[in-house]
């Protein structure tokens, strides 16, 4: 293969970045030209693609979001889209395509791939959603993200008495709601993959504070929404005073943490390397510490277990 593509789609993650920059030094190392595909599927579509250089990735690894930019794209779920991007690719040479990005990027990838241009996934999204994988990038900045913005609301929290209930990112899946809880000593964590109902959460509350708590901090899962429900039920309930935070995308921002930025790293490596002996249509991940690929469709089925030894744990040593 003599020229591959990196493009970053879907909702941005922290090390993004870091995957553009060892995709592009991996692949010039084995003697490939890199070009950088901008906006996602966009890119591919109206042909903005970017040369990229040693230099041109240098000073990105510990930055935030994607120097390549990011879209969602509508056309390229269609045949007529999916032509032109193959088209784009034929005209400017590119033979492979790294992918990083969430599921429906991985789609577009498999799409592509069946069309004759070689695409390789991988995993970028803070959500950590991805069943092939253990481990998405950008989930461990935005834990710690998540974590230092509650420890904050946590101080007010205390002084003024106060129960805070805080919205964390995630989509459907509630690992950053989990994680964010167990570091935060949250009183509860409210997620989907956990049933509870507003009486435990304050039974709770109401038990916590027999025992002489005063402040209380709830975890909710963006799956579950409803903050301000829940905030005004707890009110209600209990008479603490509420007040519902939602994180919002503070969460997807900032520089990466050490764990994204290897992982990142290792990724982008593995996916050049797969797509340098020819190989497409994958995605690639992390399984018990090792680098693990799978083709896009088997891993697209695959399912995750949650983490509920460590939500038992959480709920059982927060009271
Ligand atoms: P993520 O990759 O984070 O899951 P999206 O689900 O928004 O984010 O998908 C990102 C992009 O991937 C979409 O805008 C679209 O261009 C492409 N995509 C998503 N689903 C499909 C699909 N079923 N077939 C082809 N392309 C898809």
């Amino acid at each position: 293969m003599k020229k591959i593509g990196v493009l970053t789609s879907g909702g941005d993650a922290p090390g993004m970045n870091a995957v553009i920059r060892a995709v592009t030094r991996s692949a010039i190392a084995k003697g490939m030209e890199v070009v950088g595909v901008l906006r996602g599927y966009n890119g591919l579509i109206s042909g903005d693609i970017i040369p990229l250089t040693v230099r041109s990735v240098s000073d990105i690894i510990q930055r935030g979001g994607t120097m390549l930019y990011t879209a969602r794209c509508a056309e390229f779920r269609y045949e007529e889209g999916l032509q032109k991007a193959k088209h784009t690719c034929i005209e400017n040479g590119i033979e492979g395509i790294v992918v990083v990005g969430g599921d429906g990027s991985f789609r577009g990838a498999a799409d592509l791939s069946a069309r004759g241009i070689l695409c390789v996934g991988v995993p970028g999204t803070i959500d950590n959603d991805i069943s092939m994988t253990e481990y998405t990038i950008g989930y461990d900045t935005a834990m710690n993200t998540a974590m230092e913005m509650v420890d904050k609301l946590r101080d007010t929290a205390q002084s003024h008495d106060r129960c805070s209930i805080v919205e964390v990112m995630g989509r459907n899946a509630g690992y950053i709601a989990l994680n964010t809880g167990i570091a935060c000593g949250a009183t509860y964590i409210i997620t989907q993959e956990e049933p509870y109902t507003m009486q435990d959460v304050i039974a709770k509350i109401q038990n916590a504070r027999a025992s002489g708590k005063h402040h209380f901090i709830i975890v909710v899962a963006e799956g579950i929404g409803n903050s301000e429900q829940i905030a005004k039920q707890i009110e209600q309930a209990t008479g603490v005073e509420s007040r519902a935070t939602i994180l919002g995308h503070v969460q997807r921002g900032g520089s990466p943490t050490v764990r994204d930025r290897i992982v990142a790293s290792q990724l982008g490596y593995y996916a050049v390397d797969l797509l340098s002996k020819g190989i497409g249509n994958r995605v690639v991940g992390i399984q018990n510490n090792q680098v693990v690929d799978y083709d896009i469709q088997k891993a697209l089925k695959m399912t995750k277990e949650f983490e509920h030894e460590l939500y038992r744990i959480a709920n059982e040593i927060s009271f």
